[in-house]
Formats: structure tokens, C-alpha cells, sequence
């Protein structure tokens, strides 16, 4: 059955967005897929990095990695970054997958389980996963990678970054053979001493800007569409959608456009989400609903650009940037991505 909204996935976008981000850091660039590619398909992603150069990848959950491994086959390097637990440590080792060991218990499941090759989280500052610097464990068989994480990259100029930056240098000084990873997506734009060994970066790899706003080094790879459903006309004073939250002020056209927050397009994008349709970005009206929005057509019209059933409307991609959409939406690109639900379908060109 088609479906009237998709989820259309620029490969060739993708691609130009890795050797971005390799030529801004000068280092190797590691792939974040977790979250499914923050919601655009980890394999297919994957198997286009791979074939752009991509040899490690990083995923959150031991699961993203067990599925991961299964479709690439034994070549990558997989990181999990949640690390390892009692429980599912042999099943890591089963599956190749690398744990991000953050804390002193998982040192000793993975030992438990037999160890081998991991990495090694430092917290330099975020104060959610990984040890303390001066907790950090001694250099130990195995060790593959020592990496930490920014908490404000999409602030360059915020003197934390440079304090992190510092006392990773300091503390990673310590595992000599390791990789050293440090910088996600913002961080692959501060400079030749952000970038270490190998980079992170997600979503500035899916079109996301490095500092949450539109930058023009970084492409659109998601193109979230939907199809017009009915056009109809509203007369001035009647209202529109759920709590009647839009009253037309002159006699309008709309257009309901099948996509709704069971597509990932967020309640929040009223009132000020605004949608490409008919060669222009305009209004969304009223509120969002689980399976449809309205958009208000009325200048398309007057500009003798007909709308008709089955014209597609651009939520977000190459003519409305999804910062931009995720800012009006009161959210960053991350949200957006990752609240598309599996009913829409992922498209692959290029
Ligand atoms: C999610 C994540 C990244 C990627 O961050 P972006 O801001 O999407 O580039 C890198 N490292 C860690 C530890 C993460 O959790």
C-alpha cells in the first residue's frame, strides 16, 4: 500500500557530509548510528559509509549493535556506548560488538566475560556517562579506544569546550596505544586540536547543522513529505482543526496535508511551523493532529499556483531546513528525526 507521507534518504547527501566532516576535523571520522541513524535506517546508512570509508561505528544500546553486526557482517568496528552489564556482556563478545566501558562494574563484567577489545569513557565534564579523570582505571590488555564527550558544542566559543578539551588531552595522555575520540558533530568544526584521533559525529552527518542552525557546509539528507489529502475552502470566521486554535481572518483556502504527529511532525510545530508547498514555505494552521496539518494556501491561489490532491508538501529537506523547522518547533533537529515512526517509509536515493 503507498503511504502518503515518507521519509526520503539523500545517500549521496549523506556521503558529502562525511567527507565534510573528515575535511573540517582532519581525522578519521566513526559514525554515530545509534537511534537507527537517529530514525533514517542504521543499515542502509552504514552500508554507504562504509563504502565512503567508514571502517567503526558507534551505537548506544547493545541491541542497535547485535542488529547492526548482523547486517554489515564481521568487518566494522562497533562501539556500544552504553557499555556492558552483567548480563549481556558474553552476548557483546558473542556478537564483536566493543563496549565503551563507563564505570568500574562494567570494567569487571567485560573482564568477566572475557574481555578483549573495548573502549574507555572519561567524563571531562558532562556528568552522565563515564569516569571521573582521576578515577580513571590504569591502562589495561584490550584497551582499543579512550574517548569523552562535549556538553556544549553547539557553542564554540564556550569556554567549556577548551576545558574539556584540556583535560582530555591530559588524561587520554595516559592509554598511549588507544585511539583517542573526542569531538561529536560541533566539535569536528572547533579546530585541529578538538579533532584527536577519530571523530563522532551524528547529526551533522543526517543534514543537522554542527551549532543547531542551518550551515552551509552540511546538506539535507532527510526529506520528510507528505501528500495533500483535500483542499478546501474556509470561510473568514470559521476555525480550523482541534480546539477551533485557528480562525480565518479573510475568506482562505487550506489544505490538509497528511502528516501528523504519528509521522514524527511534532505538536509543537503549531503556531509557528511553516511547510513548503506550491513553490512557497507557508503557515501551518491550527493544530497539529495525530494524522493530518493544514496549511494555509490562500496566497497559492491568489498567486495562481493551484493546489490540488496529491501535490507533496515538504515538512522538512533541501527547501525548508530542519533546524530551521526544529527551532519553530521550540526543539533541535535531533527530536525531529528521531519521532518518525515506523509507519512512514524510508526511501533511499543515491
Ligand atoms: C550521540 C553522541 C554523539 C554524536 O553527537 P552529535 O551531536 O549527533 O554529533 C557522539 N558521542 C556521544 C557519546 C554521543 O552520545
Amino acid at each position: 500500500m503507498p503511504s502518503p507521507a515518507s521519509l526520503t534518504v539523500d545517500l549521496n547527501a549523506l556521503a558529502h557530509n562525511f567527507h565534510a566532516l573528515e575535511a573540517a576535523s582532519g581525522a578519521a571520522v566513526h559514525p554515530v548510528v545509534k537511534a537507527d541513524s537517529y530514525g533514517l535506517g542504521a543499515t542502509p546508512v552504514a552500508r554507504r559509509l562504509m563504502v565512503e570509508g567508514a571502517r567503526t561505528f558507534f551505537v548506544a544500546r547493545a541491541a542497535e549493535g547485535v542488529a547492526l553486526r548482523a547486517a554489515l557482517g564481521p568487518a566494522p568496528v562497533i562501539y556500544v556506548l552504553d557499555g556492558c552489564h552483567g548480563d549481556t556482556a558474553s552476548a557483546q563478545k558473542a556478537a564483536d560488538l566493543r563496549p565503551i566501558l563507563n564505570q568500574p562494574v562494567q570494567l569487571q563484567a567485560w573482564r568477566a566475560a572475557g574481555g578483549g577489545a573495548c573502549g574507555l569513557q572519561i567524563d571531562t565534564g558532562m556528568s552522565r556517562l563515564g569516569f571521573r579523570p582521576e578515577d580513571a582505571p590504569e591502562p589495561f590488555e584490550g584497551l582499543a579506544l579512550v574517548m569523552s564527550h562535549l556538553a556544549c558544542a553547539d557553542a564554540p566559543a564556550d569556554s567549556m569546550n577548551r576545558r574539556q578539551r584540556d583535560d582530555f588531552a591530559a588524561v587520554s595522555a595516559r592509554y598511549p596505544g588507544a585511539i583517542r575520540s573526542f569531538s561529536n558533530s560541533g566539535g569536528c568544526f572547533m579546530g585541529a586540536d578538538f579533532a584527536f584521533d577519530a571523530v563522532r559525529p551524528g547529526i551533522s552527518l543526517y543534514g543537522g547543522g554542527p551549532e543547531g542552525r542551518p550551515d552551509d557546509r552540511i546538506r539535507a539528507v532527510a526529506t520528510l513529505s507528505a501528500e495533500v489529502v483535500q483542499v478546501r475552502p474556509v470561510r473568514k470566521g470559521e476555525t480550523v482543526g482541534y480546539s477551533a486554535g485557528w480562525t480565518a481572518p479573510r475568506d482562505s483556502t487550506v489544505a490538509i496535508v497528511a502528516a501528523g504527529y504519528a509521522d514524527g511532525v511534532l505538536r509543537s510545530y503549531s503556531p509557528r511551523g511553516k511547510v513548503w508547498l506550491a513553490g512557497a514555505l507557508r503557515p501551518i494552521v491550527g493544530r497539529v493532529s495525530m494524522d493530518v496539518i493544514a496549511v494555509d494556501v490562500t496566497d497559492a491561489e491568489v498567486a495562481d499556483a493551484e493546489v490540488a490532491v496529491g501535490d507533496l508538501c515538504e515538512i522538512y529537506g533541501p527547501n525548508r531546513n530542519i533546524d530551521d523547522q526544529a527551532t519553530a518547533a521550540g526543539t533541535i533537529a535531533y527530536e525531529l528525526l528521531t519521532s518518525i515512526t515506523p509507519r512512514v517509509p524510508r526511501v533511499y536515493v543515491g
